[in-house]
């Protein structure tokens, strides 16, 4: 399954974006977005975001 950001969590700071090996994800007017053809799943993004704003769908947390 593909990660994705959860939109309230993320600061637009970019890290993602220089982490991921398969240049899935884009920052857009601070906001990520990672393209889910492109996502190998290396979960590198998501042990990277200082805001814990990436995770991937099938990780469901406790809200
Ligand atoms: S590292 Fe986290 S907070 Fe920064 S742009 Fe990526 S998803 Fe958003
Ligand atoms: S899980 Fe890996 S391949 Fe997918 S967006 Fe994150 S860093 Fe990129």
């Amino acid at each position: 399954m593909p990660a994705f950001v959860i939109q309230n969590l993320c600061r637009g700071c970019g890290v993602c974006t220089q982490v991921c090996a398969y240049r899935a994800i884009s920052v857009q007017a601070q906001l990520a977005a990672v393209d889910p053809l492109r996502c190998r799943d290396c979960e590198e993004c998501i042990f990277t975001c200082p805001n814990g704003a990436i995770s991937r769908l099938g990780m469901i947390s406790k809200e």
